[in-house]
């Protein structure tokens, strides 16, 4: 499998390169040569796969023979291990679920499926990779999960100084091992500038081969695109247009989506669902590209002002603002609209929303009143217990927290404190002993 660089299309490397790379050395990011459509038979009889069959089809289409079957079989069979059910409202309306992983964020197709890549692309080899990843919450916890115990991979995670929930900061510092955590006294913006820095910096990279878990890499984007698959084979029974919504920050998720349809899915709808940082629906409404500084919502993993897989989506089109508009409109809302979006989901079907799901909801419902004879999925990407302290202000009756969360309540947590300067997390990373596996 081949992959360009949005920034120069002669700019060409192989799938290993881009994915211990992250980025190509212009700053572009990477993107596949060639989107092969999957072939009529497999849509034909696409409800009587497995998920796993259908992932490993899609793969196998993208990937090609670059990957021998018999590997990229074992990477899909241990990455895509839980399910991504389509929970039906009524006949017009459902929601697929996305959180039923290790840290309960759709993140954990990307993560997992990355960390099997990377293993395998240097297993036999003498190669240690580190991974540096700052968070917001949930791509730490999912990323801490899907590397726990990786041979020859170790992960830092950077996160700011009580700016997380307190269970995801437990998904990202309890696990210890090959998973480290660094609590900095900064925001968010502070651990992304200090991980860019990192890889400029000579001596860092003297010393580490460092990599990214964001969603930059193009590892993370390839097993987001089969759940829009996986989906699909659930709905086509009710023999109606089929459209999605997709609550989006950095717009990974979307980007995988379109992906999808470029390979063949009969998709004929996208909306981009945002909270009031809404660069994309603005842009997708007048055609001008406008970057700002993010602003703090209760959907939090959505607040991105310059989402970073923008270039991605138009790379697919070509730059072709017309024939993506054709595909994907935008919706937004504020977190007042949220809340009672939240309320009105869990009053009319009983079924409890979070606050990122909600948006995708109301942006169907949207779409749904030009378009009544469509049935539309929104994409819940985080379960609402990772939200504790909004669902408990929505709602008056205290929520349901899954075990696997609940248990992390009582581990210790484990992190070193450091300012929010360059410096202090250079020293730390050059004065450790590096990994001895
Ligand atoms: C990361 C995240 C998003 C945004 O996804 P993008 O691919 O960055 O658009 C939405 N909801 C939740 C819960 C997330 O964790």
């Amino acid at each position: 499998m081949k992959l360009y660089s949005t920034n120069n299309p002669e700019n060409i490397v192989y799938l290993k390169e881009a994915v211990l790379q992250s980025l190509p050395e212009d700053k572009g990011l990477y993107m596949p040569v060639e989107i092969a459509e999957l072939e009529q038979e497999f849509y034909a009889n696409i409800e009587n796969f497995t998920f796993k069959e259908i992932a490993f089809n899609v793969a196998s289409a993208l990937i090609g023979s670059y990957i021998p079957s018999i590997d990229l079989k074992g990477i899909i069979d241990r990455a895509i291990n839980f399910s991504a059910p389509v929970v039906m409202h009524d006949d017009s309306i459902g929601t697929l679920e996305l959180f039923h992983g290790p840290s309960l964020a759709f993140k954990d197709f990307g993560a997992r499926f990355m960390a099997e890549l990377i293993s395998y692309f240097i297993q036999g080899e003498n190669r240690k990779v580190t991974i540096l990843v700052a968070t917001s919450g949930d791509t730490g916890g999912a990323v801490a999960a899907g590397f726990y115990d990786t041979p020859g991979v170790e992960v830092v995670i950077l996160y700011p100084k009580g700016k997380v929930s307190p269970l995801q900061e437990k998904q990202l510092t309890t696990l210890g091992k090959n998973i480290y955590a660094l609590e900095i006294e900064g925001t968010f913006d502070d651990c992304q500038a200090i991980v860019k820095q990192a890889f400029l910096d000579n001596e860092l990279n003297e010393k580490y081969n460092l990599s990214s878990a964001n969603s930059i890499n193009i590892a993370r984007l390839i097993p987001q695109s089969f759940y829009y698959f996986e989906a699909y084979k659930q709905v086509v029974k009710y023999n109606k247009q089929v459209v999605f919504a997709v609550p989006s920050g950095n717009f990974g998720n979307l980007t995988a989506g379109l992906l999808a349809k470029k390979m063949g899915l009969p998709i004929h709808h996208f909306i981009a669902a945002t909270n009031i940082n809404k660069i994309v629906p603005d842009y997708l409404r007048t055609g001008k590209y406008e970057p700002k500084p993010s602003v703090a919502t209760i959907s939090n993993a959505m607040d991105v002002g310059a989402p970073s897989n923008f270039v991605r989506l138009l790379a697919l089109y070509d730059n072709d603002y017309n024939a993506l508009t054709k595909d994907v409109s935008g919706f937004f809302l504020t977190d007042e609209m949220d809340k009672n979006t939240m309320k009105q989901v869990f009053d009319d079907h009983g079924y409890t929303a979070d606050p990122h799901g909600a948006i995708g909801y109301a942006a169907v419902k949207d779409f749904q009143q030009r378009h009544p004879d469509t049935v539309g999925v929104y994409l819940e990407t985080a379960h609402p217990a990772k939200f504790l302290d909004v669902m408990e202000v929505v709602f008056d009756n205290p929520i349901d927290v899954p075990d696997r969360l609940q248990i992390l309540s009582n581990r210790t947590k484990v992190a070193d404190l450091l300012p929010a300067k360059f410096e202090n997390v250079k020293h730390w990373l050059l004065s450790r002993e590096t990994m001895s596996s």
